[in-house]
């Protein structure tokens, strides 16, 4: 298969979405090389953050943008997060033109390990926060629609379904 058509990104009811992710063991060029590409993607659909399934990819890979740099999380795992909650629409660009209001911490801290397979900690507050935790939802499987009453998810289903037709 091209690169290219490897990196489409992949919308709400491809398989992939729901798959489990595989934990990264090896940090060498080719996944210096496949986060680039998934940076590219990012700043090129002009999300906040993006997840490896999100382009193909079922490994534990996810970027997100913090004062408009990219960070790049290998492996991440959510430490701690504050039992104080907000309600923010969030979207997601693999369900696109759908933005629905969902609760989520206020703040978070993750544990990652950088491309040099180096282990850091982010945390982050509002925005970041949600794009943390909606980015490590997608190495789980875990898509916006699951927080969603189950009224909703069928209005959404129909709505992707819909694009899935044209
Ligand atoms: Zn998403």
């Amino acid at each position: 298969m091209p690169l290219k058509e490897r990196f489409k990104l992949r919308i709400y009811g491809d398989p992939i979405l729901r798959r489990k992710t595989e934990e990264i063991k090896e940090f060498n060029d080719s996944l210096s090389s496949l986060v680039e590409r998934m940076i590219k993607v990012m700043f090129e659909k002009d999300g906040i953050g993006l997840a490896a399934p999100q382009v193909g990819i079922s490994k534990r890979i996810a970027v997100v943008l913090k004062d408009n740099e990219p960070k790049v999380l290998i492996n991440p795992t959510v430490v701690e997060a504050s039992t104080d909650m907000v309600e923010e629409k969030e979207g997601c660009l693999s369900f696109p033109e759908i933005y629905e209001v969902i609760k989520r911490p206020r703040w978070v801290k993750v544990k990652a390990f950088d491309l040099d397979g180096k282990e850091y900690l982010i945390e982050g507050e509002g925005l970041l926060a949600r794009a943390l935790l909606h980015e490590i939802d997608h190495l789980d499987g875990k898509l916006i629609i699951d927080y969603l009453s189950p009224a909703r998810r069928a209005i959404i289903k129909s709505k992707m379904r819909k694009l899935w037709a044209k």
